[in-house]
């Protein structure tokens, strides 16, 4: 027998994010008391009017295969969602609805990314997308960014990384993992350097964009002349609490959706029939009906920033947007617990897994190995605690 995986498999890390909730579960099974603030998801309901929308799909015996792309329904509806939304004027056949904004993303990398190609990867970048470049054989070009930028990457920065083989960018605001939301000026001024560059196609993932402290959020795709440079990636996990529904979408030009449209009759078909109808609800819903839970995720970040930032060695930037703490631990590296040295960002989240025993993730999966993500997306009453073990534990380090 050969058991060996395939050299696809083999290059294939991982998600850091689903390894630590994983261990977390593990550990919370064997009766230790856990926090697990590792996995990114709202620890809110799916709105009961959207579970009806869901239900009424059912009931309507739309329980068949659907068109590839997704229904015409939740097409048109995500067509005007970005027109209301973003500005954005996408047709219907420029949208491609899929299982989770991660299948859409994969779609868009395996459409365009050819083996060799360089994808620019500013950090920190969410862990995913590194490992679907390298799947599509292409190679993730990182550019760092740090605490001072309030981890935001300079247009010269990105110019300068541009070369012959580039072929995409992909970028997150609000970012996951550092929160960091991307101003309109910032916005423009990113568009002014790829407009350059007639061979760079940006992902812009705009999946946290309902969860934004600022006033406004800001799409790529909108700034003059981008509509043919631009995918726009979004979904109903985040903004609607709908994970588990597994439902995200592109706008792009028709090419690329088609060309995604193609990737995808061959992997999986439509996403589920019944989240489609559920997702047509949402995009339709008034942007207001994420309103609570956005209220409640920025009056945790105020309390979680304001307990973790009295902890020395801990350095945070404000986060703006999505669910997350960011904090710089690089201060600890070198402290030792028990005889054994902290080194790097892998064994102060270990560290606090299983001396504090609340669940975080390495920023080394991020691209940033300075630091660690802190997902906020659970009750106060839990990260006051989880805040109150981190505390103890770093007092602990020698
Ligand atoms: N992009 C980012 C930045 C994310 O944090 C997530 C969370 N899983 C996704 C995409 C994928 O979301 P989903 O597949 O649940 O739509
Ligand atoms: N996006 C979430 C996170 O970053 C969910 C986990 C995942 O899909 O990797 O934790």
């Amino acid at each position: 027998m050969n058991n060996s995986t395939s050299d696809l498999l083999n290059r294939l890390s991982e998600s850091a994010t689903i390894a630590m909730a994983r261990m977390a579960r593990e550990l919370k099974a064997s009766g230790i008391d856990v926090i697990s603030l590792s996995l990114g998801e709202p620890d809110f309901d799916t709105p009961d009017e959207l579970k009806q929308a869901g239900i009424d799909a059912i009931n309507a015996n739309e329980t068949h295969y659907t068109p590839v792309s997704g229904t015409v329904r939740v097409r048109e509806a995500i067509a005007a969602k970005f027109m209301r939304d973003n500005g954005l004027n996408y047709t219907s056949d420029q949208i491609v609805v899929s299982s989770g904004a991660k299948q859409s993303l994969a779609n868009v990398v395996l459409s365009l990314v050819n083996p060799g190609d360089e994808v620019i990867l500013p950090a920190p970048y969410w862990v995913s997308y590194a490992e679907i470049i390298k799947v599509a054989g292409g190679v993730p070009v990182v550019l760092p960014t740090s605490i001072e930028d309030d981890y935001k990457i300079k247009p010269e920065a990105l110019d300068d990384a541009i070369n012959d083989k580039t072929r995409m960018v992909i970028y997150s605001s609000p970012c996951n993992p550092s929160g960091s939301v991307y101003t309109q000026s910032e916005t423009s001024n990113l568009a002014d350097v790829l407009r350059k560059h007639d061979n760079v196609y940006t992902i812009s993932d705009e999946i946290y964009e309902l969860i934004n402290f600022t006033p406004r959020h800001a799409s790529l795709a909108a700034e003059p002349g981008m509509m043919d440079r631009v995918i726009t990636v979004n979904g109903v996990s985040k903004g609607f609490a709908m994970t588990g529904w597994r439902l995200g979408y592109i706008g792009a030009p028709k090419w690329i959706a088609d060309a995604c449209t193609k990737i995808q009759g061959q992997f999986t078909s439509a996403p589920c029939s019944i989240a489609q109808a559920a997702a047509a609800a949402a995009v339709e819903a008034d942007p207001s009906i994420s309103k609570p839970m956005v209220d409640a995720f920025l009056r945790r970040r105020d309390a979680m920033h304001a307990s973790l930032s009295k902890i020395p060695g801990i350095n945070l930037n404000i986060p703006m947007g999505a669910f997350y703490l960011f904090p710089d631990v690089s201060e600890l590296f070198g402290k030792s617990f028990n005889g054994n040295t902290l080194n790097n960002s892998d064994d102060i989240a270990m560290f606090f897994m299983e001396e504090a025993h609340v669940a975080t993730v390495s920023g080394e999966a991020f691209g940033t190995p300075e630091c660690i993500r802190i997902s906020y997306a659970a009750s106060d009453e839990i990260l006051e605690e989880a805040s109150r073990r981190i505390s103890v534990a770093v007092s602990k380090l020698l």
